[in-house]
């Protein structure tokens, strides 16, 4: 019987998985080498919970597994934004958002008018948009930082900084490997993908949901936070380097923001970031069995989308021995 797990990497797969041992009575030891929580991939994400419109490029199984999570997250989770979000196209580009709509469901095709009543300050921009009511957002830090509250003051689990230590050092019942791309030693086939994001500040546009905007080469959303932020993100570049931030990629964050409103033109910049998404050749994520040891991993565009079901899963085949032939591959 498994009574004891340790866990190496707290990003959001880590403490997902923390969290679901915890709520199976496993006691819990996360291994960080960060002096703070989840500053890997995890912190630099949007927040997006969109799967319906992430089913317009990504397999079936993102779908079974994000509307899992989007359930767990409405679950335990206090921040969900539950306002949906839209995609919205140039006019030139409106083959493009048939397209899109070809693609996806649970939208709506809604008029310039309807673009008006859900985001005021996009009144007169777009004439047609597509409306996912069903989606809902989060800010990632804040949702790592609950977390880790309600791992330690709920569930008494230990967090370890440690610099050093390796799945395979660890003798307890089972250990999770959550180490995202630097797991790399003990899953070949796991490559990055870089994503660069930009977070703006004005007072002068105010949006209440994620906007996406179709564009040809990067798939740019931006994500409202509190205190007059958005999050414009996000770059899609083969590349596992996680430092350098390219002007090109800052041009087209930036127009893109441009498209959609000419006010963010005058925002403030507060804060640039790049990470790399650890993803598999498919970019579908895994569960690997080695020994005593589960790699949890590839969550690559899907973390917040894909980690709590993830997460249950490898909980289940710890504790009830069960098997997900979807995700052990
Ligand atoms: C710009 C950008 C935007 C994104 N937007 C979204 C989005 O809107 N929605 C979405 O769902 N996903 C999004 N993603 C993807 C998401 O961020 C990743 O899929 C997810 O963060 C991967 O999580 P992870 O826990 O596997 O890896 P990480 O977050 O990298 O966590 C791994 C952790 O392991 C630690 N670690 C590594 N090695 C060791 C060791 N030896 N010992 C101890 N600790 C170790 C690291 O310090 C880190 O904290 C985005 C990603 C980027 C870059």
């Amino acid at each position: 019987m498994t009574r004891e797990a340790a866990i190496v990497g707290a990003g959001i797969m880590g403490l997902t998985a923390a969290h679901a041992l915890s709520l199976r009575g496993v006691r819990v030891t996360v291994y960080e080498r960060d002096v703070e929580t989840g500053r890997g991939c995890s912190w630099w994400a949007g927040g997006m919970l969109a799967l319906w419109c992430e089913m317009e490029s990504a397999e079936p199984l993102i779908g079974t597994l994000g509307l899992e999570s989007l359930a767990y997250w409405r679950r335990y989770f206090p921040g969900v934004v539950n306002k949906g979000s839209l995609v919205v196209a140039p006019p030139r580009d409106t083959p493009d958002l048939k397209r899109f709509a070809a693609r996806t469901s649970h939208f709506e095709w809604i008029d310039r008018n309807k673009i008006a009543e859900l985001e005021p300050d996009l009144a007169g921009r777009f004439e047609t948009a597509l409306f996912f009511a069903e989606e809902a957002h989060l800010n990632p830090r804040d949702a790592l930082a609950f977390l880790r509250k309600t791992l330690e003051t709920e569930f008494e689990v230990r967090f370890e900084l440690s610099t050093t230590i390796q799945p395979e050092a660890l003798k307890v019942d089972a250990v999770l490997d959550c180490r995202g791309l630097e797991a790399r030693d003990a899953l070949p086939d796991l490559r990055g993908v870089k994503g660069e994001m930009v977070i703006l500040k004005t007072k002068d546009i105010t949006l209440s949901r994620p906007v996406r905007l179709l564009h040809p080469r990067i798939p740019v959303y931006l994500v409202p936070r509190a205190d007059n932020h958005v999050m414009v993100g996000a770059t899609m570049i083969e590349s596992g380097d996680r430092t350098r931030f390219s002007a090109r990629s800052m041009m087209e964050l930036l127009n893109a923001a441009y498209a959609i409103h000419p006010g963010f033109g005058e925002a403030e910049i507060v804060e640039t970031g790049t990470d790399v998404r650890p993803a598999f050749p498919d970019n579908l994520p895994r569960v690997r069995r080695d020994g005593n040891i589960l790699r949890l991993n590839g969550l690559y565009r899907h973390g917040y989308l894909g980690a709590p079901a993830l997460a249950r899963r490898a909980a289940e085949m710890i504790v009830d021995g069960k098997a997900f032939p979807e995700v052990e591959r």
